[in-house]
């Protein structure tokens, strides 16, 4: 019943768990990176208890927790007065109400560690230097010697392999960009909490900070609206971009304005965000992580679900007949990340609410007990991914 081989396309987190995912039940890969090397693009991510269940299934989680945190707690905090507005509960309530860890960690570590694990597993094979483009996808799979059962589209935003896909996600610039930054802890602000997930809240625009483990440090990332710089995650901001910037944060607290000045050399993102459409075409093609659903971070849960598509895909492929393991996997996925995006377009509406809807936001999170706020997480980060 289970297919024997697949090609993964891309080496990013969504192809790498895919590797392992399938080993797990004996099915060997090959992955195919465009890049020579697999670098420290981005900053840092958050790893919640969905996805780190996964990880330690895989083998993984027990190298990672060598080199993340585990934030005490998620706080949201206006961005304008610095005043606490509401904290979630994370650290050992995490562990204990999800049953794995919530972490925070650089984007190089955990790809390393993933890494780190195919390049052991005799089952994965990577190469690295290699661009497929859609037209030698075929040529491809035909050139191997044992011809692969699967194709695995991982290859990001900006995938190509969705055009073997009829009706795939097409993809589009949300106007929105994340600049990201480290700083050393040694020139940190005072008000950047060492133990925390901060969010700072204000009109249009919000902060993230937490601290970083690797850098001994923290990463910062502001999401305000800007022009893309294209389809790359490398630009770094020009003089007139921080300017505008800068004055998207004008209203805001003077300590995090002097932050944000702080900053040297900080990244652009552009945040993409893809449409709806078919993310398998019911016969050897599927599309995983971003480029079946790239989408805003405002719920911090992109890499999680292209590690859950990752894991459920591998599970479905080893026990069903192709054709409707792939069905069943865009059936399930797609309803899981239609539910995650909900709530990044709910958090998107709440963070970066202004006027009355702020004051009410402000209220009515006063009013919400911790414990509570977890539990309307249950359904996110308690998710039993089935491998
Ligand atoms: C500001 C920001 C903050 C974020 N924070 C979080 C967070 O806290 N938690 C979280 O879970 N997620 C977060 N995310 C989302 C997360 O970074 C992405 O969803 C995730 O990295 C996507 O992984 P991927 O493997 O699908 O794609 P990618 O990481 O883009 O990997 C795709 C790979 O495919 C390769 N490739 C592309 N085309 C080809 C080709 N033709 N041939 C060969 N190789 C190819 C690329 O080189 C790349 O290595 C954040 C995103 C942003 C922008």
């Amino acid at each position: 019943m289970s297919i024997k081989s697949a090609v993964i396309v891309g080496a990013g987190m969504a192809g790498l768990t895919a590797a392992l995912s399938l080993a797990r039940h004996g099915i060997s890969s090959r992955i195919v990176e465009q890049a020579q090397q697999l670098g420290e693009v981005g900053a840092g991510l958050q790893i919640s208890p969905n996805a780190s269940r996964i990880l330690r299934q895989l083998g993984v989680l027990e190298d990672l927790e060598q080199h993340w945190l585990e934030p005490a707690e998620i706080q949201l905090v206006s961005g304008v007065s610095l005043k606490p507005l509401a904290s979630i509960p994370s650290g050992a309530f995490a562990r204990q109400r999800w049953g794995a860890p919530y972490g925070v960690v650089h984007r190089a570590t955990l790809q390393q560690s993933l890494l780190t694990a195919v390049l052991r597993n005799p089952l994965c094979r990577l190469e690295l230097g290699h661009r497929i483009e859609t037209s030698t996808a075929d040529d491809l799979l035909a050139a191997m010697p044992d011809r692969p059962d699967l194709l695995v589209g991982a290859d990001g935003a900006w995938s190509g392999l969705r055009a073997r896909i009829p009706g795939s996600p097409s993809v589009a610039f949300s106007g929105n960009i994340a600049w990201r930054f480290t700083i050393p802890g040694s020139t940190a602000p005072a008000f950047l909490d060492r133990h925390s997930v901060t969010a700072f809240l204000g009109p249009q625009t919000h902060l993230v900070s937490y601290p970083l483990k690797e850098i001994d440090g923290f990463n910062i990332v502001a999401i305000a609206a800007g022009i893309s710089p294209g389809e790359t995650f490398l630009a770094e901001g020009s003089a007139a971009q921080r300017a505008g910037l800068m004055a998207q944060f004008a209203g805001w607290n003077r300590a995090i304005r002097d932050l944000l000045d702080l900053a040297e050399r900080p990244n652009l993102w552009p945040l993409y965000q893809a449409s709806a459409g078919r993310w398998q075409n019911g016969r050897d093609t599927a599309l995983i992580g971003d480029a079946a659903h790239a989408m805003m971070p405002f719920s911090a849960q992109g890499a999680a679900m292209a590690i859950e598509d990752a894991f459920e895909l591998a599970g479905l492929v080893a026990t069903q007949p192709l054709p409707q393991a792939l069905a069943a996997y865009e059936t399930i996925r797609q309803a899981r990340a239609a539910r995650v995006r909900s709530r990044g377009a709910f958090n998107k509406f709440a963070y970066h609410a202004r006027g009355p809807i702020r004051i009410g936001r402000d209220l009515v999170l006063s009013l919400r007990a911790p414990q509570s706020l977890a539990q309307d997480l249950d359904w996110l980060y308690g998710y039993q991914a089935k491998g």
